[in-house]
């Protein structure tokens, strides 16, 4: 049975922080392949144009995972019109790969922002919930957190270690806006992409 990590985000743009924390829970926690999936405009959350653009996000995200046999992008939620909830997710890759399973890799910042729609529907279908580490949020507030949050299902969230990269895209758009450079923080085809296009200007 295959084992997927489903490494959701906005993209916008993606840099290596999200692909040093991709790569290392595909190593640590074991798993075949990760797919990385851009979330559609959500409807409460405008993103300015023409950077939030799902498309310039599609394009970003695919530049960067490009030569990564293991990484694999995919359009699960730039092609629903369902608001992007990770359980209508789930439920589309379960039909789309027969007979994987399925966890989710969330950043520690989302997992203390954010609520999560039928959680326990939600982890019904994943093997685990996975919780990468991101400079400026503790791992002690974490636990705590996980262990209020679920307390019958606290087993199934799993911490795991990467090496701190304290970068952001709200960082990244920051300084493309004030004309700094962002090498090193992306890939250099995504750099390129960026300037080409003229987003975040
Ligand atoms: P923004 O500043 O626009 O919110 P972001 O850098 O937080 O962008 P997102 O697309 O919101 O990126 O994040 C996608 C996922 O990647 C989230 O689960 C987030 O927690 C995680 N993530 C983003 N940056 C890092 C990082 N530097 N280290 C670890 N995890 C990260
Ligand atoms: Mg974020």
């Amino acid at each position: 049975m295959k084992r997927y990590g489903i490494f959701g985000g906005t993209f916008n743009p993606p840099h290596y922080g999200h692909l040093l924390a991709a790569q290392t829970a595909l190593e640590h926690c074991s798993l075949d392949r990760i797919l990385l999936i851009p979330n559609r405009i959500p409807p409460h959350k405008q993103l300015e144009e023409p950077g939030g653009n799902p498309e310039h996000r599609y394009n970003m995200i695919l530049l960067a995972a490009r030569g990564n046999p293991d990484f694999q992008v995919l359009r699960t939620e730039l092609d629903d019109e369902r608001t992007s909830f990770s359980l209508y997710t789930v439920e589309k890759l379960k039909t789309e790969f027969p007979g994987g399973s399925f966890s989710l890799i969330t950043g520690a910042d989302s997992l203390l922002k954010s609520s999560w729609y039928r959680l326990d529907d939600l982890l019904g279908l994943l093997e685990n919930f996975y919780i990468v580490t991101r400079p400026g949020y503790d791992t002690g507030e974490l636990a705590e957190h996980i262990e209020s949050l679920i307390l019958k299902n606290a087993d199934r969230f799993k911490t795991v270690p990467i090496p701190g990269f304290d970068i952001s895209s709200t960082g990244i758009r920051e300084r493309v806006k004030n004309g700094r450079s962002i090498r090193y923080m992306v890939p250099e085809a995504v750099e390129k992409y960026i300037h080409e296009n003229e987003l975040y200007l």
